[in-house]
């Protein structure tokens, strides 16, 4: 379990050097890992987590202590919907209109929500496509209990370490940043939007260097998923 510890602490310095001017959170993406393991990464003190199965979730995260978030970062069915509040703080894949439909339906106070973006609009990846988001959440008053606080991006996998496919991924960034940067100084009062959660172990230095306020990390702090 040290070396969960050690890898926590060498990605919390990447994060500290690339970012001195703003904050980023890290959450450790604990999928398919032990609770075990779990517990080493909250014992080196990561608070927030992210989880892409309500029922592995509902398994696993029997108890929460308080201090730490548990968010969902996986495709989430209608009829998850139920389950998925009572074991999640937040959702970070609203990608449909039914789906934020059947979650507000379903809630009875306000819950943290994100908006997921495909960002290199692949057919393989959930999310919205990036032309729409704007216009879904300048009309997503109509969901009272969704707060809308920021933007979750999946970006495509670098299929070789390439100049072009290098850049062309940090182009992808920069874009989804900057429509995150858009949407936020709208100033909906049902979106905050404070967090751009962009990032994974293999590409999460150019996301914090295009602006992102969480990155969310798997193998990169508990090795292979088991
Ligand atoms: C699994 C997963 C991650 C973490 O991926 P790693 O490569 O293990 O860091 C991040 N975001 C989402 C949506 C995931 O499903």
């Amino acid at each position: 379990m040290s070396e969960i510890k050690e890898r926590i602490a060498r990605i919390l310095e990447r994060i500290e050097s690339l970012r001195p001017q703003h904050d980023c959170r890290l959450m450790a993406v604990s999928k398919g890992q032990s609770w075990e393991r779990i517990q080493a990464a909250m014992d080196a003190g990561v608070s927030l987590f992210g989880e892409n199965r309500v029922q592995e979730c509902g398994q696993k995260w029997l108890v929460r202590p308080h201090q730490v978030e548990l968010r969902m970062i996986g495709r989430l069915q209608r009829n998850k919907v139920k389950s998925a509040i009572q074991v999640f703080s937040g959702i970070d894949t609203i990608d449909r209109e039914t789906l934020a439909d059947t979650l507000d339906r379903q809630l009875a106070d306000q819950f943290s929500v994100m908006i997921e973006v495909n960002a290199g609009e692949e057919n393989t990846k959930t999310g919205m496509l990036p032309a729409v988001v704007r216009e879904f959440l300048e009309t997503a008053e109509r969901w009272p209990r969704l707060r809308f606080d920021g933007i979750l991006a999946m970006l495509p996998e670098a299929r070789d370490l390439s100049l072009a496919e290098t850049k062309r991924i940090r182009r992808l960034m920069q874009e989804t940043a900057e429509l995150w940067r858009i949407c936020k100084s709208e100033g909906w009062p049902w979106a905050p939007l404070d967090e751009l959660s962009m990032g994974m172990t293999s590409d999460f230095e150019w996301a914090l260097e295009a602006g992102a306020t969480i990155v969310r990390i798997g193998q990169g702090i508990f090795g292979p998923r088991q």
